[in-house]
């Protein structure tokens, strides 16, 4: 008796654990978010984000955790949420002459190494995006790398050229699965040091070279930006006129700046028809909230949203998931099914150390501490030490996150409900690439099911959901089986095995 009463009480305390951590999940306090899904015209339609900060952010021992707040690989949250492609920024040398790094992630070679692999991982696809100079390049500074100061054009395209085909080799060699490589960042006046139109054209045809002749499945992407501005359109007539070889042609989006979406998909539109090129998003971003978490003054906040007073979306989660969506759908609207898809930039840049509710001394403690934090792993947009290359704008306003409001994840880590726009624009009947069991993981199951249904084995599995296991998309073969046992293993194949993907039409 006594020892039933015990196992009772023991049940008990047992169920009445196990209630409070079903019954009290993780809130995230946001609320969900409802997504329209998208009729996409390609079903590899590019749902991609640059997470290129991320490395630094975990030096600094920033974590991330799914929707449940369970910490996880955010590769992981990433493409369990519906993201095929990851963006990854390549500076050529940010270190200071006594090896301190620039900060902004510093981002170099090794940095996008380590993000490619994670990716491959996971069965997403890398835009390695060169910006072929050793800090941030953008309309307002294009500076060539130290090593190539003095260089004339000419010694300039062929240490560009040598430059490109060894990153990518080096991504290759280290597992990274390439899909498309940009040739310059938002290079709309200049790229590497050189403004004039025929040496950038010679610059960006070195690039391009490169790329070429590392894979013919490789996209070379040309990125520009102010899409509202018609002078993108003479960018786009200039890379024709002077025969600069290029497939996708890009730009960013900031829909607090550049204009209406429908302007967006007329310029992209532009390039589609009248030279026959694929259009994208390379760049976009929205906050959920107008607070700051870091001490690092935001570039959309309280204090200056005077761009932001006419948005169609509001500032939450769902406002963010509703520009997403927009972006795709703008994109998706280009004619002919040109439009290639988006990307999200430092979708994931939070704080190293959160300052919400803050202030006197607890607020400078934490603010000096992530100061420590930004200067010693390079988690911030700028460290004091970049102030030898870029003395005039990083040198002087250094410090954090300037976006941690326009990220998917909360100050602790724990992803919005916004993430999963990435998976719901596909609607129902969407599913992983492998899936052949349609449990929603890449498991052994999948590769046995292909295996039983090859062998004319009862599977029990409808045939529809059996043929998601077709990896090469040739039909469901052995071979399938074999693909996901190596991604199991580990390997990098040249497939997106795990991704998410709309039901072809
Ligand atoms: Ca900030």
């Amino acid at each position: 008796m006594r020892r039933n009463l015990l196992k009772a009480v023991v049940s008990l305390i047992l169920v009445i654990i196990l209630c409070t951590t079903c019954v009290v999940p993780f809130t995230a306090a946001q609320g969900d978010v409802a997504v329209q899904p998208i009729d996409f015209n390609n079903p590899d339609f590019i749902r991609g984000m640059d997470i290129s900060s991320v490395i630094a952010l975990e030096q600094s021992g920033v974590v991330f955790r799914d929707e449940n707040g369970n910490q996880d690989d955010i590769f992981k949250i990433l493409a369990d949420n519906g993201v095929n492609t990851i963006r990854v920024r390549v500076w050529y040398d940010p270190y200071s002459s006594d090896g301190r790094g620039y900060g902004g992630g510093n981002n170099e070679i090794n940095t996008a190494v380590q993000i490619g692999k994670r990716a491959a991982k996971y069965g997403m696809k890398l835009l390695v995006d060169f910006h072929y100079s050793d800090f941030w390049a953008d309309p307002g500074k294009q500076k060539a790398p130290k090593l190539w100061n003095g260089m004339s054009v000419g010694d300039k395209c062929d240490a560009l050229y040598e430059y490109t085909l060894g990153c990518l080799r080096t991504l290759r060699n280290e597992g990274a699965n390439i899909g498309m490589v940009q040739i310059g960042n938002e290079t709309t006046l200049g790229i590497a040091g050189e403004n004039s139109w025929q040496n950038m054209a010679t610059l960006y045809n070195a690039g391009s070279r490169a790329v070429r002749d590392f894979s013919s499945d490789v996209k070379v992407v040309i990125h520009y930006t102010n899409p509202e501005n018609s002078y993108i359109k003479t960018l786009a007539d200039f890379l024709h006129n002077y025969n600069v070889d290029y497939d996708v042609f890009a730009t960013s989006y900031y829909p607090c700046w550049h204009g209406s979406l429908s302007n967006l998909t007329e310029v992209l539109n532009y390039a589609a028809k009248k030279y026959g090129k694929y259009a994208m998003v390379a760049e976009t971003s929205y906050p959920y909230t107008l607070s700051d978490s870091d001490g690092h003054p935001n570039t959309i906040s309280e204090w200056n949203n005077n761009a932001g007073e006419n948005m169609l979306w509001d500032f939450t989660p769902q406002g963010q998931a509703d520009e997403v969506r927009a972006v795709m759908n703008a994109v998706n609207d280009v004619e002919d099914g040109k439009g290639l898809g988006m990307f999200y930039w430092e979708g994931a840049w939070i704080t190293v150390g959160d300052v919400t509710g803050l202030s006197g001394d607890a607020y400078t403690k934490q603010l000096a501490h992530n100061k420590l934090l930004w200067e010693r792993d390079g988690s911030g947009w700028a460290a004091s030490a970049c102030a030898e290359y870029d003395p005039d704008d990083a040198g002087k306003w250094y410090g954090g996150s300037a976006v941690d409001n326009q990220a998917f994840f909360l100050p602790d880590g724990t992803a919005l409900p916004s993430l999963h726009v990435f998976k719901d624009v596909l609607g129902d009947g969407s599913y992983r690439l492998g899936d052949a069991d349609g449990s929603g993981e890449i498991d052994i199951t999948d590769a046995t099911c292909i295996q039983r249904s090859c062998a004319m084995m009862q599977t029990r599995i409808d045939e529809r959901i059996l043929n998601h296991g077709d990896i090469d998309g040739d039909g469901l073969s052995v071979m399938d089986a074999t693909m996901i046992q190596r991604h199991l293993l580990g390997a990098t194949l040249p497939y997106p095995v795990g991704v998410w993907r709309q039901e072809e039409k």
